[in-house]
């Protein structure tokens, strides 16, 4: 694409987030305005009685009298769009079946674009705190430390901190805080890539060849693989590193807002700046500004969570996919695309390196880097001293245990000999709540979500069921409500909350720590428990899998997998693949620095492939087997799919449409493609919504995308009806 300038009055296509048009499609011919404009210009168009943001797409189609047509009613004073962006969201709206009005909503989450630079009211530290501070005033102070720096009001700062204003203008009138006027959006610090670090072993090979990658220019892919602990990290900032040199833009993606603190003070230690951040927590007052100063480039290095791909960057030199392997890159409601694989392509069309970077990489990247589409580079040792853990399996069919607890004698044994060492266990246990059944024991009723079809997941911390589908939540019932008995109703299975009361009365003088995402009001109080983790504060630790990303815990030795077999029940195509790298994650999280660590995973069914995959470690050989069989298969990564839901209120409707869809599949079978279904989806009703499924699966070179939507296009959705389409489905809920 390149980029035209059009005169005033003459035809202008403009993409705006409405999502228009029978096509979708949503470019909208107009006549530019006094002054003309140009291709990838951020305009004001009217539409009907408003005016909606767009974008400047190109000449139009021109099909209308010019005169008829309406004008663009202002250019925005915001740097225009550049080529390669839009290059970037057409193709990720082709490939993810997506309307280009949704693929640009994703590209303009800043907010006041159609302002003009002006400056607002921010506050700052003045550098004097008192010793005694109330704990709303000193929660302001650490909220606003947290920001590091970036811009505040006091608006923002008093929903961060969570307190009034009041709390704030006090402060201010005590001298700890100054407010001033602060141009709303200025350049970050920059970050100095002289600072070297000397890399070891492995790391010299691999940071040498990732900065040559960078430093040639151009795209290329690699898949940087080491266990956790080896220095990816390090490495990876050598490239970063490099392309700050060469006065390039580098973006990290994280899969975690938890995992930032950490890699934002190790940027800062190493480049003598932090990085700016984007991410669901950052304020909108801080999104404006990175979001003008990635166009302009005022921003060198930009840490974030996936949506952080559609920044408008100015010379994008490399994109790091950190812990690429890990399923929250694929964004499951909205438009649905995974961001790994968005990367890549942004990448490409960008011409710069991009790096995939995993102890436990996916079966995609395992199978491109095997293909030789990607460069493979392995970090073998821990750094240091640190080793990786032994794996060790704990029959659970040996010792079978009473009802209502699930860690064995041998578990506990291990925990209490490393309590009085100062050494951390870590029970990990994949599951929220207290018990993911609540039954009545008169009659065998199983509490479930009126509006899903799912079972309903005791919380005790809430005092409530939850449904972890819609988030519907309930009273613990004391009568069973089918047949009335009281007092029967009970919880059975552990979740995290109720292994955490086993614990208490198991190891009464420890000190325990519950890592779960749903027991902490915010991300800052996340990170508060993981600091105060790492500095020893806890003994035991119980965590769900928010413990597997990458947190570093120098005083754990001891990881005890609750129920190894959890993850390989269920007929995902993905569940060995995941079982393996969770397991292979979680016991990584051991023996970090000096001390050796131990993993013990209970299971009852050591014998099973993937258990004794783990536990010898032979990762080539897991990986080889389980590509074999998805390869005979003729699935992902040897195959394509696409998931098509289809809900709705009426259950028979959805499914008869579903059938006759199922039926009309020639464009499909044009392909070669084979229709599955229609089934009821597994989780078979959601709000209310009856879901049903089809399953589309397609040769690796058929051009699936076009007879997808050949075939789609052959119908009319009844209103009431929805349909999603699921490119490369991951999970298949
Ligand atoms: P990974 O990303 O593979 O988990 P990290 O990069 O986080 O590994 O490295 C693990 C720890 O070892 C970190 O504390 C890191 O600072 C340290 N480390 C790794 N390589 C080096 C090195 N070459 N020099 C100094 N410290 C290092
Ligand atoms: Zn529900």
């Amino acid at each position: 694409m390149t980029d035209r300038v059009y005169q005033a009055g003459e035809t202008v296509g403009v993409l705006t987030t409405e999502p228009l048009g029978r096509s979708g499609l949503g470019v909208l011919d107009y006549r530019a305005p006094e002054g003309g404009c140009g291709d990838g210009d951020f305009v004001e168009v009217p539409l009907g009685p408003r005016r909606v943001l767009g974008v400047v797409w190109g000449k139009g189609e021109g099909r209308f009298d010019p005169a008829k047509l309406r004008s663009v009613a202002r250019v925005l004073d915001a740097p225009p769009m550049r080529a390669e962006l839009r290059a970037f969201l057409t193709r990720a709206a082709d490939y993810t079946l997506t309307p280009l009005p949704a693929m640009l909503r994703l590209a303009t989450r800043a907010p006041g674009l159609a302002d003009g630079v002006a400056t607002r009211r921010v506050v700052r530290l003045t550098g004097q705190v008192p010793n005694q501070l109330t704990d709303a005033r000193f929660r302001v102070v650490e909220a606003l430390r947290d920001y590091g720096g970036a811009a505040v009001t006091a608006v923002e700062l008093a929903e961060a901190a969570g307190c009034g204003p009041s709390v704030i203008k006090g402060l201010v009138k005590i001298g700890v805080l100054s407010e001033e006027d602060a141009p709303k959006d200025t350049p970050y610090p920059p970050l100095d890539p002289s600072g070297k670090v000397r890399l070891v072993g492995d790391q010299v090979a691999a940071g040498d060849a990732l900065a040559a990658a960078v430093a040639q220019g151009g795209y290329g892919c690699t898949l940087l693989k080491g266990v956790t602990g080896s220095g990816k990290t390090e490495v990876y900032l050598e490239a970063v590193a490099e392309c700050l040199k060469a006065g390039r833009q580098a973006l990290v993606l994280l899969p975690e807002i938890a995992l930032t603190a950490d890699f934002l003070a190790r940027v800062e230690a190493r480049f003598g700046a932090r990085p700016a951040e984007w991410h669901s927590g950052v304020t909108m007052t801080e999104r404006r500004r990175l979001w003008r100063m990635v166009a302009i480039g005022g921003a060198s290095m930009v840490v974030g969570a996936r949506s952080a791909l559609f920044l408008p960057f100015q010379d994008l030199g490399l994109i790091v996919v950190d812990e690429e392997h890990d399923s929250s890159y694929k964004q499951e409601e909205g438009v649905l695309y995974n961001a790994r694989d968005m990367a890549v392509l942004r990448a490409a069309i960008a011409g710069c390196a991009v790096v995939l970077a995993s102890a436990t990489p996916s079966l995609e990247s395992w199978a491109n880097a095997d293909a030789g589409k990607y460069l493979r580079l392995d970090l073998g040792a821990r750094f240091g001293a640190a080793e990786m853990p032994k794996m060790q399996a704990i029959d659970m069919r040996a010792d079978p245990l009473p009802g209502n607890q699930w860690i064995s004698a041998k578990l506990v044994a291990e925990v209490n000999a490393r309590i009085p060492r100062g050494e951390q266990s870590l029970l990990f246990l994949n599951r929220r709540g207290y018990a993911p059944v609540t039954l009545c024991r008169a009659c065998g009723q199983q509490v479930g979500c009126d509006d899903c079809d799912a079972r309903m997941v005791e919380h005790r911390f809430l005092k409530r069921l939850v449904c972890h589908q819609c988030g519907a939540t309930k009273p613990v019932p004391v009568a069973c409500p089918a047949c009335g008995v009281e007092g029967r109703m009970s919880a059975v299975g552990p979740g995290v909350e109720r292994l955490a009361e086993e614990v208490a009365l198991r190891f009464p003088d420890a000190r325990v720590a519950v890592l779960s995402s749903d027991l902490f009001g915010s991300a800052r109080a996340l990170k508060d428990q993981i600091v105060a983790i790492a500095q020893g504060q806890a003994d035991i630790i119980i965590g769900t899998q928010i413990v597997a990303k990458g947190h570093n815990f120098p005083l754990l030795t001891l990881v005890g997998v609750i129920d190894a077999d959890l993850g390989l029940q269920g007929s995902d195509l993905r569940a060995a693949e995941r079982t393996f790298q969770l397991m292979r994650q979680v016991a990584g999280r051991a023996g970090r620095a000096e001390i050796k660590g131990v993993a013990f995973l209970q299971t009852h069914q050591p014998e099973h492939p993937v258990i004794r995959a783990i536990l010898g470690g032979e990762e080539e050989a897991f990986w080889a087997a389980e590509a074999a069989e998805r390869r005979a298969a003729g699935v992902p990564p040897y195959g394509r799919m696409a998931g098509i839901i289809l809900s709705g209120p009426d259950v028979a409707q959805v499914f008869d449409f579903a059938g006759e869809m199922a039926r009309r599949d020639g464009p499909l079978r044009a392909i070669g493609a084979q229709v599955f279904g229609p089934a009821p989806a597994p989780v078979a009703r959601v709000r209310g919504r009856h879901r049903v499924r089809l399953l589309i699966k397609a040769e690796k070179s058929a051009p699936l995308q076009a007879a997808l939507s050949a075939w789609v296009a052959q119908f009319k959705l009844p209103t009431n009806l929805r349909l999603a389409i699921d490119i490369d489905p991951q999970s298949f809920m």
